[in-house]
């Protein structure tokens, strides 16, 4: 039985590490997946990803101040 595992893939194009979760049967080639998995890192959006977690929350005072009812 596969199971489900975090894999941590190297970009070399944007210099990033990000986690992928795959359930990889026993035939795949787990380089050459990594491998591609890489070569196919989307890193425009990745980094507007990483760009977000960075950013301070924006306080939004409207809904701040709106008690939910
Ligand atoms: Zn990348």
């Amino acid at each position: 039985m596969a199971t489900v595992k975090r894999y941590s893939i190297f970009c070399q194009k944007c210099n990033h590490k990000f986690p992928v979760f795959a359930m990889l049967p026993h035939t795949v080639e787990v380089d050459a997946w990594m491998k591609d998995k890489a070569d196919n890192h989307d890193c425009k959006a990745y980094a507007d990803q990483l760009a977000k977690e960075r950013a301070p929350r924006p306080v939004n005072p409207l809904k701040a101040s709106k008690k939910s009812a």
